[in-house]
């Protein structure tokens, strides 16, 4: 879809405008100074202390015309005012989209990952409950439901982590293990299929335990505390049972006050790689919370996504992890897969009832840019817009008939509906890692291939990225470096501690 905008002269103003079109139309492109059947007109005027937005949409002969406007502290930060001009333009541009198309945006202007993130800030910053409902309805355009659904979150994160606000001091640890049995067709994940190729394993695995050891030294003499683990990748129980027993048994050696760490979590993501050596491996080292991934129970789904493995293998998977005495398990669902709809929807959800795992996170597909399924779209056939919502409203209530709350929630972009992705736990089941990578309260270090790290000042909030390459050969090459890299800018943000 081709959209002319008229009256925008400031570029850094095209970005946002084109990820609301988005949210519309697929592969919107904005043009500037040629005809199109769709266009928009803006006046923008800054007042000082305040700026006022009217639009006006064109299109088949038909005219909208709206405005909005918003107060602006004359003392605030250009950054600050620049975004708050950016919320108002963005608002008129929904509404007027909204009212061409028919089509309401549940999430309203926000395109962002985080939309929980922004109502804490807001409550932090002393705004009351009301107030911060308030701005999100009318300033944000977000629905009713929606802010409910935020609202229900915040609560929930608070209670299972009422010092969440004043975890900045302390930091959790993410651990990237690439490998994965065979690559699945929508993964844009650090994965490596294994094939065989155990050199290449080794060496990771060397350098991983170094990372390991110099940050935990690092952590030791400075007196910072992990709050949580968690093993991620690629899938951490592709490696053989041995490997992880020597892994575990260095982050105990290497790590300050394992036992004090709140949660350790390991992705068991693939049913296939689930071993009985391995779930007895876990155990040993009291890693109770794993995540055994069915993402569908429906066997010609699974193998249109390139998932070799079988429903009744995840099935049967799931009740060794019991009978090996895993009594934290998490699984993963995904509304939209191709060919899906409302029948294997509910037919998942029925399965899921029998099993009953202690938190479930549903996941609405989004189609990223790297996948093999974006790349051949054309051949996966998914669910309409409405088709998506009805689905996501069947996950809804069927978490809430089965005791089930949501307490983390994020969204991507080109999520199919517009929707997001919610966990749901069961009471006290909550996955307090990815509450912590959400509400982005405190600094994760990302340690192995592809491990995203993210600091966060412990005093103004600022947040620095730091990435680990995502191949495991130049993470081989390269693992002393990036390891000191992360110790020097933890070092700035919190200091070393003087030795006595
Ligand atoms: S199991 Fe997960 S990480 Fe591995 S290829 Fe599939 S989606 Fe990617």
């Amino acid at each position: 879809m081709r959209i002319l905008i008229k009256g925008i002269q400031d570029e850094r103003f095209h970005r946002p405008l084109t990820l609301i079109s988005n949210l519309f139309f697929e592969e919107t492109e904005l043009v500037f100074d040629e005809e199109s059947s769709l266009s928009v007109s803006f006046d923008i005027k800054d007042r000082g202390d305040s700026a006022a937005i009217t639009g006006v949409l064109s299109a088949e002969g038909r005219e909208y015309r709206t405005g909005h406007s918003k107060s602006l502290d004359p003392l605030t930060s250009d950054k600050e005012r620049f975004k708050q001009i950016k919320n108002t333009l963005a608002h008129v541009y929904l509404m007027l989209l909204q009212e061409h198309t028919g089509i309401i945006q549940q999430w309203g202007i926000l395109t962002g990952m985080r939309p929980v993130k922004l109502l804490h800030k807001m409550l932090q910053e002393g705004m009351s409950k009301e107030a911060a409902h308030t701005r999100l309805r009318d300033e944000y355009l977000i629905t009713d439901q929606k802010i409910r659904l935020m609202q229900s979150i915040v609560d929930r994160q608070l209670k299972v982590i009422p010092d969440l606000y004043e975890l900045g001091r302390e930091i959790s640890i993410y651990i990237g293990i690439p490998f994965c049995p065979t690559k699945c067709a929508y993964c844009t994940f650090p994965a490596f299929a294994m094939n065989g190729k155990q050199g290449r394993v080794d060496s990771f695995l060397g350098g991983l335990h170094y990372e390991m050891e110099e940050i935990g030294k690092y952590l030791k003499e400075s007196g910072i505390k992990i709050t949580t683990v968690y093993y991620g990748g690629g899938t951490p129980t592709s490696i053989s049972a041995e490997e992880m027993d020597m892994l575990y048994e260095r982050m105990l050696a290497v790590f300050p006050d394992v036992k004090q760490i709140r949660e350790i979590t390991v992705e068991a993501g693939r049913p296939d790689t689930i071993t009985p050596e391995k779930l007895d491996i876990l155990k040993k080292y009291s890693i109770d919370r794993i995540s055994i991934n069915p993402q569908s129970y429906t066997q010609e789904t699974l193998k249109a996504i390139g998932r070799h493995h079988t429903v009744e293998e995840t099935i049967e998977k799931f009740h060794l992890a019991r009978r090996h005495g895993m009594n934290n398990i998490n699984m993963d669902l995904i509304i939209g897969l191709p060919n899906e709809g409302i029948e294997e929807m509910a037919h998942s959800l029925a399965e899921t009832e029998k099993l009953m795992p202690e938190s479930l996170t549903v996941h609405t597909l989004s189609f990223k840019r790297a996948s093999e399924m974006t790349q051949n779209k054309k051949r996966y056939k998914v669910a309409s817009r409405e088709e998506t919502s009805k689905m996501m409203d069947l996950a809804v209530d069927w978490t809430t008939e089965n005791g089930y709350e949501p307490y983390y929630l994020y969204r991507q972009k080109n999520i199919l509906g517009n929707l997001e992705n919610v966990g749901y736990a069961l009471e006290g089941q909550d996955s307090l890692y990815n509450i912590m990578i959400m509400e982005e309260q405190q600094t994760i270090l990302g340690l192995g291939c592809g491990a995203a790290s993210k600091f966060r000042h412990p005093e103004t909030g600022k947040i620095a990225h730091f990435n680990n390459p995502k191949d495991p050969k130049s993470y081989n090459d390269g693992y002393k470096h990036y390891t000191e890299e992360k110790i020097r800018i933890m070092k700035e943000l919190f200091g070393v501690r003087e030795q006595v």
